[in-house]
């Protein structure tokens, strides 16, 4: 099995419930995206590496995205029983999470310059070093989608992935970008 087809099938066995293919070419870094993150919302901008400011200029972001040509895009989708389902929510939030660190580990095994790209902020220690000390492991810490300014679901989109699988579910996205 050729090493693509391998990544393909190693990220299914990872947990994740949809992966499709990424053609690098069709993402769009977008400065909105970029300046969502700063409304903080999820109180997470200017408190961790993984997050803007600290994960780099939106420039710098898309300079490392242009590294690349294919990847594959990874989902985690799970059932709410209904829109005020917080459990679930964080209970697919953290399958998510899961997912990619299982495949993290792995997929760097037959691809060492590989980038995989999450969802929210990096939750690996109970609080950040940012912006005081350098990152404690930035081999383990991922940057999401967002922060590198992508529009998750015109992601999708352009690489003929749903997004949406219906009502009552939630899909949480990541991506890992090859070569
Ligand atoms: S690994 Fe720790 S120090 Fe690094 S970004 Fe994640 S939470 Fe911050």
């Amino acid at each position: 099995m050729k090493a693509f087809e391998a990544v393909h099938a190693l990220a299914l066995s990872c947990g994740f419930s949809h992966v499709g293919d990424l053609d690098v070419r069709t993402i769009r870094v977008r400065t909105e995206v970029r300046d969502s993150c700063a409304e903080n919302t999820c109180r997470a901008y200017r408190t961790n590496w993984s997050c803007p400011p600290g994960c780099g200029t939106l420039a710098e972001c898309e300079q490392r995205i242009r590294n690349y040509h294919r990847g594959l895009i990874l989902q985690t989708t799970g059932v709410l029983e209904d829109s005020l389902d917080y459990e679930a929510m964080e209970r697919i939030a953290l399958a998510h999470g899961k997912n990619l660190d299982t495949f993290r580990a792995h997929v760097r095994l037959l691809y060492p310059s590989c980038l995989v790209i999450g969802a929210g902020a990096c939750t690996r220690c109970g609080a950040c070093t940012y912006p005081h000390e350098p990152c404690r492991f930035p081999e383990q810490m991922l940057v999401s989608m967002e922060a590198m300014g992508m529009l998750v679901s015109e992601v999708c989109k352009d690489n003929a992935l749903p997004y949406y699988y219906g009502p009552n579910t939630l899909t949480y996205v990541g991506c890992v970008l090859l070569y």
